[in-house]
């Protein structure tokens, strides 16, 4: 299939053509990321954009309970919804596959709900730029809502921000000493903390580490892109599908109020801005990584070891090398 009908399948919303777009942008070969990128810089001229909707949360707090309960919740309004995962360690996380369609059953066949499992790649940067392509992809192809899931692992969390237009921190009920477990980086991430299996004996729980975090975020520092009130932490239960409509309620407010205020294509500027960033730091430090510079770099540190250079003339010579001094 040429790009051209590949394009029109995806923005006909045609799911065979999508899965084959992301396994495009997914592959590493030299023809086929240039065929990604004509496709990317095709469909980017349609500009539809979706809710684009970021999920953390440690391995068994219930993401996918959460995930197929919410998703099911969304397309029962009539909304197509995506699932894409980022998973910067392998395909397995704990045990648990991100975006698992055997974990999703009932979202995994539903005709408006699209499952993409996360490429098993080690290096987050390659991740990232495939699953904000995939993301891309997907907005493309006319989808109301993408989740974009991930553990709370490293830097993924902050990956799978800079690719969302909301933050969601799913978190189980815990004592109190928990909320220290929590990095105050992430919770400063989260749009919404949603405290889930607040249900049966667990409910009493739940409640308390909610207004524990709901007290936890009052203290963090006022963040311009948010109206009185966020960000705010919500009780859910995935099993029992309780408070699921409250949660896409804040989310749609909290979407609609930054729309109106500029926020939104602020954000999604400043991360097109983030992500060229990231791409030139990548693409640079992927120099260093061809036998020759290894090379060049081993030979460099013996004679700086030695003595014979100093680091910073040593660094000048490699940096020549490489075409970046
Ligand atoms: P993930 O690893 O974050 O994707 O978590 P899972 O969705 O696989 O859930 C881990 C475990 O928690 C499973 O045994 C689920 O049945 C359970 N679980 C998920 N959501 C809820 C919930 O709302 N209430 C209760 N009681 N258990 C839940």
């Amino acid at each position: 299939m040429d790009t051209e009908q590949l394009t029109q399948k995806i923005l006909d919303g045609d799911r065979r053509a999508l899965a084959r777009a992301i396994t495009l942008v997914e592959s590493g070969r030299k023809d086929h990321r240039a065929k990604a990128g004509e496709l990317l810089s095709e469909l980017a001229k349609h500009k539809r954009q979706s809710l684009r909707i970021g999920l953390s949360g440690t391995p068994g707090v219930g993401k996918s309970t959460f995930i197929e309960s919410f998703g099911m919740m969304l397309t029962g309004l009539g909304l197509r919804v995506a699932v894409l995962a980022v998973d910067p360690s392998s395909a397995r996380s704990g045990g648990s596959i991100l975006g698992d369609k055997t974990r999703m059953e009932r979202l995994s066949r539903d005709k408006n709900a699209f499952i993409r499992p996360s490429p098993s790649q080690s290096h987050l940067g390659g991740v990232a730029r495939r699953s904000r392509e995939a993301v891309a992809l997907c907005e493309a192809a006319g989808f109301d809502v993408v989740l974009i899931e991930t553990v709370g692992v490293g830097q993924s969390e902050t990956v799978v921000a800079e690719m969302s237009d909301l933050f969601l921190l799913l978190l189980a009920p815990a004592g109190g000493d928990e909320l220290q477990g929590v990095k105050r980086g992430i919770m400063e991430m989260a749009d919404l903390i949603l405290v889930n299996k607040a249900d049966g004996p667990l409910k009493p729980v739940a409640t308390r580490t909610c207004a524990d975090y709901a007290g936890a975020l009052r203290l963090l520092r006022k963040r311009p892109q948010d109206p009185e009130g966020f960000p705010k932490a919500l009780m859910v239960s995935a099993v029992e599908e309780h408070g699921l409509d409250k949660a896409w309620e804040e989310m749609q407010a909290l979407a609609a109020w930054r729309r109106e205020n500029g926020h939104w294509e602020r954000r999604r500027a400043d991360q097109a801005c983030y992500w060229f960033d990231q791409e030139v730091r990548q693409a640079l430090l992927a120099r260093l990584e061809t036998p020759d510079a290894k090379a060049q770099m081993a030979e460099l540190a013996g004679t700086v070891a030695s003595g014979g250079k100093s680091p910073g003339e040593a660094a000048q010579i490699m940096l020549q090398a490489l075409g970046a001094a």
